[in-house]
């Protein structure tokens, strides 16, 4: 389905600057758009931002890179068209780790200011980092720049800055939200997510992109919708019929796990608080857990060096890049291109996934990675009472002890003050400790905010479930925030 964009709106924003801003808030915006018009639909008049790498062809998308800095993509992403069918206005494009490699919104091109985060419990704070790499999108939802954000999370680039800014973050399963017109990191990962400042409204947002998409060989099939629909309202409908000797509560019959290798735990308030709502608790153990972070970036750098190597010839690059210069031969001025226009993050990325993919390193590096990822989605099968609705008759049984939810803190830390030295153990690769293994096992995860840190400053909880279990997750989130 293909949706006209207004004229102002593409005139507007092809003329904006992109050094600034002249949006009040400019830290977490680029092109901010002209609104279209208001039309019907479930979204009318709610304003939404996007992430820099979802395209949208009435302003230019540039993933944060100078090597895109002149890109203005020739079609809208499926889940933009989506938002524009339901009546959403798109409010601007956000800020983001070039090429959403990074955790912290610092990976940036030196012609966009840095991202601060707005969640600062006193206005004299060094400034602090909003989280990545879907910082802009994250600070713009908690600053009240927009009603809500479009990410992408691909380790957890819309859990970590949700927890850092003080807001609600969706990844959805994998597949559930086409990828269509995003662009590609590592695509066995991606998901667009959504930023919020509550959790309705990030049901809202996901129920209105979340769709089979033919133009997406990955987007979930209607007939797996349907076995995942199927999967919960049996569940619902088990949990319903419990006896209960109370009045039935939100979270009557529904069991959730504590991961016991996580190195945090949620406050103990949240747990009596659940509790009290009729949940159960219990440990749960992912014993291949601690390797997901290695795992994680082996096969995000490899997919990504593959992904990226289209960058560098005649199509992208800016404008005076991309240009071949007196006496230079096609392969001189992709090496120049490719080493102008990525930053020195993208840039490791690509080496280290090459090092992975290169004849000598693949089995021992890259299919290392694909058994640990494979390793922990069992540990996640076996530890899950509702089984996968993609699996039911051939995948093994489910575990009649399990749990229907794990929930844990989304980071390691609140947020770090910008440009800061890390302490030990919390470098920006260790951020996503926590985030990255649903990334791996294709799962939901939802960071919902859980109060303050000693700091003062926000506090994410993030809650995990089956493939397709994004209702179980919403109904947890309510109770959390
Ligand atoms: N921080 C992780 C990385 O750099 C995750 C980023 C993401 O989810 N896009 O790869």
């Amino acid at each position: 389905m293909r949706v006209s964009v207004p004229r102002a709106a593409s005139t507007l924003a092809k003329v904006k600057p992109r050094t600034s801003s002249t949006h009040p808030t400019p830290y977490s915006w680029i092109n901010p758009a002209t609104p279209g018009p208001s039309t019907s639909g479930v979204l009318a008049g709610k304003s939404i931002a996007i992430k820099d790498n979802i395209s949208y062809d009435a302003a230019p998308t540039s993933c944060s890179s100078s090597i895109l800095r002149d890109y203005d993509p020739p079609y809208t992403a499926t889940c933009v068209t989506s938002l524009l069918s339901a009546g959403a206005q798109i409010a601007g494009q956000t800020k983001m780790d070039e090429f959403g490699m990074g955790s912290l919104t610092t990976h940036l091109p030196p012609f966009y200011t840095p991202v601060h985060n707005p969640a600062s419990p006193t206005p004299d704070e060094p400034p602090r980092s909003a989280g990545g790499s879907s910082g802009g999108s994250a600070a713009a939802v908690a600053e009240g720049s927009c009603w809500a954000a479009l990410g992408t999370d691909t380790g957890g680039s819309v859990r970590l800055p949700a927890s850092y800014c003080g807001v609600v973050g969706l990844k959805p399963s994998y597949g559930l939200v086409s990828r269509r017109g995003v662009i590609a990191y590592a695509d066995s990962l991606d998901c667009v997510g959504v930023l919020a400042r509550d959790v309705n409204t990030a049901e809202e947002v996901f129920g209105v992109i979340s769709h089979p998409d033919e133009g997406d060989m990955t987007c979930a099939l209607p007939s797996s919708r349907q076995a995942a629909k199927e999967t919960l309202d049996s569940h619902l409908a088990k949990l319903a019929s419990l006896p209960s000797t109370s009045a039935p509560s939100p979270l009557s019959g529904l069991r959730i796990g504590l991961p016991a290798e996580s190195p945090l735990t949620p406050a103990k308030s949240l747990i009596s608080h659940l509790t009290s709502l009729g949940a159960s608790i219990q440990t749960v153990s992912l014993p291949n857990i601690d390797l997901a972070l290695p795992a994680y970036y082996v096969l995000a750098s490899a997919e990504a060096s593959s992904n990226l190597g289209r960058y560098g010839g005649g199509w992208f690059g800016s404008v005076q890049e991309r240009e071949k210069r007196e006496g230079e031969s096609g392969a001189e001025r992709r090496i120049r291109v490719r080493t102008e226009g990525f930053g020195k993050e993208v840039k490791k990325r690509i080496l280290a996934g090459t090092y992975a993919l290169s004849a000598d390193e693949f089995d021992n590096t890259y299919l290392k990675a694909l058994y640990l990822r494979q390793l922990l989605r069992q540990d996640y099968q076996n530890i899950f009472r509702i089984p996968h609705p993609l699996h039911a008759a051939s995948g093994p049984r489910p575990n009649a002890d399990g749990v229907d939810l794990l929930i844990h803190p989304t980071a390691i830390r609140t947020a770090p003050v910008l440009g800061s030295k890390p302490a030990k153990g919390e470098t920006e690769y260790q951020q996503d400790r926590l985030t990255v293994p649903a990334s791996l096992a294709g799962l939901p995860a939802m960071s919902v905010p859980a109060g303050k840190g000693d700091d003062g400053w926000p506090v994410g909880v993030s809650v995990t479930g089956q493939w397709g279990m994004e209702g179980l997750v919403f109904r947890l989130g309510r109770a959390i925030e």
